[in-house]
This record gives structure tokens, C-alpha cells and sequence, in this order.
């Protein structure tokens, strides 16, 4: 699933292909995609003449700003975008097309099916699901030290899964949540609440850095992941625990481990995320 960094990027690359456009037609060959509203034709219907303005990212979702509505898009899985000329032939698992007045496309393509689409009235997308619930991106200013501490502080869960619930903190997923407890020194089943000061602000600290790090380089290509224009990221060469079992830990040497925690594949160095006796099972 593309995380933060990755729809990141995708971002980046739409608004480099569809902004200013406009939208003459829309089709849609999976209806499922679509959640609101929850007639197609009036989901058309809306679309058409609305111009692209912008397109922005909150925690793992896809915004694109129209005229007036905005268009809230969640990958999930496998959901791609690319932009076509209108007569390119179509691939199999293209759910939703775009047709701008310029002969162009942009293709909504997912072998999985899973991925999502919410159109708003622009300014209610906030207050209402899928956004709503949503907490603050690592990036925010609101994600300070205060506000995850005491979000911590509540929960008697293990730091992984908190980590991964999107209304603690919008964006992380298994890759980056697993990198981030590797270089905080944290051991993944340890219960969130039991976490000290300096342990939640090494967590935070390090998922900020860790973050930015995979923007720069523009995600990490795992499977199928490829930005708008086709690119790869380069992350991928930067991870220290994840898909890198039985590999030597590049801190300490000891053959890195896959163990599951909350149902989730989760890679760590026994000795650099040392079990410490608080929380564990
Ligand atoms: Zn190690």
C-alpha cells in the first residue's frame, strides 16, 4: 500500500500532468470505487466542466481541488493514476476515466478493486468520513510532542498498532512504521502507554525524519508501487528492517527478524529494539 511518501510523490507528478485541466466527460466501469455520492450519474454529473486546481495529500488520501467540489481518493492497495491520450487503448482494471477537453485522460486503474472515491462540496470533505476521523499528518504542526504524548498515554495497545491507526497519526503504514521503531530503538510490541518521554519523542522525531527522507527520494518502490509518470522511488535502498529478514542489521550485525504483531508482518532487530520487560504480550 503507498504510504505517506509515496502518495507523496504521486502528488507531486499529477500536479504536474492534470492541473488546469478540465473535465468534459467521466466514466466509471466498477461502481464500488465510488462511495459518495451514491448515484453515479450525479457523481458524473458534478464532475463535468469542473477544472482541476489543485491536487493535496492528508495522511495517505489524495485531494484534488475543483471548482467546486474536491474529489478525496484513497489508493489503497494497487490504485493507480496515468494520464492518456484519449484514443490509447484501454488496459484491463481501468475503473474510472476522467476525459478532459484537451483529448486527454486520466485513467483510475486497481487490480484490487479496494481503493476509494469521495466527492464533496468543497469545504465539507473535512468534517465529514473518510477525512474526518483523520489525525494530524507527521508533518503537521500539530503534531507535537504534547498532543502524541498524550495520545499514547491513553492506549493500552502495542506502539505498532497505535502507529498504525490513521486518526492517531495520518499517514505512516508497515514500511515506515517499522523503520521508525528500528531507529527509535523501540520494540514494536511494547504498549504504547508504557512508552517513556524520551522513547515517544525518539518515535516522533524519527518518523518526521524518516518521512522526509523518503520524500526526497521519492517513496519506496515495494511490488507494483510507481509514481504517476512510471518512476520509481529510491527509499527502498534506505530501509534498515523492512524486507530485510535474515539480513545483518546495518547497526549491530544480528540477522534482522519477522515477526507478526496485531496481525501485521513486522521486521526488527532484537538487539537494537531491545525488549525491555515493560508491556510485552
Ligand atoms: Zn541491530
Amino acid at each position: 500500500m503507498p504510504e505517506l511518501p509515496e502518495v507523496e510523490t504521486i502528488k507531486k507528478t499529477l500536479n504536474q500532468l492534470v492541473l488546469n485541466k478540465t473535465i468534459k466527460e467521466v466514466s466509471v466501469y466498477w461502481p464500488n470505487i465510488i462511495k459518495k455520492p451514491d448515484d453515479i450519474e450525479a457523481f458524473k454529473h458534478m464532475l463535468i466542466g469542473q477544472r482541476i486546481n489543485d491536487i493535496h495529500r492528508r495522511g495517505k488520501f489524495l485531494l484534488f481541488e475543483l471548482d467546486d467540489y474536491m474529489l478525496v481518493s484513497h489508493l489503497r492497495m494497487e490504485g493507480k493514476y496515468s494520464l492518456h491520450s484519449n484514443d490509447a487503448p484501454l488496459k484491463k482494471h481501468t475503473h474510472v476515466i476522467f476525459s478532459f477537453t484537451d483529448q486527454t485522460e486520466l485513467r483510475y486503474n486497481d487490480v484490487r478493486k479496494f481503493g476509494t472515491m469521495h466527492l464533496f462540496t468543497k469545504g465539507q470533505e473535512k468534517s465529514q468520513k473518510p477525512l474526518q476521523q483523520l489525525g494530524p499528518d507527521p508533518f503537521d504542526d500539530e503534531f507535537t510532542f504534547d498532543y502524541f504524548y498524550n495520545k499514547l498515554n491513553k492506549t493500552s495497545r502495542v506502539i505498532k498498532v497505535v502507529l498504525l491507526d490513521q486518526s492517531v497519526v495520518a499517514g505512516l503504514g508497515n514500511i515506515y512504521v517499522d523503520e521508525t521503531l528500528f531507529k527509535a530503538g523501540v520494540h514494536p510490541e511494547k504498549k504504547a502507554n508504557l512508552l517513556s518521554e524520551y522513547e515517544v519523542e525518539a518515535v516522533r522525531k524519527q518518523a518526521i525524519s524518516i518521512l522526509k527522507e523518503a520524500v526526497a527520494k521519492g517513496g519506496t518502490t515495494i511490488r507494483s508501487y510507481v509514481n504517476g509518470q512510471g518512476e520509481m522511488g529510491m527509499f527502498q535502498q534506505e530501509l534498515f528492517v523492512y524486507g530485510q529478514e535474515n539480513q545483518p542489521c546495518k547497526h549491530c550485525g544480528q540477522a534482522i527478524e519477522k515477526i507478526k504483531v496485531g496481525g501485521r508482518g513486522t521486521h526488527i532487530c532484537t538487539k537494537c529494539q531491545e525488549y525491555d520487560g515493560l508491556g510485552v504480550k
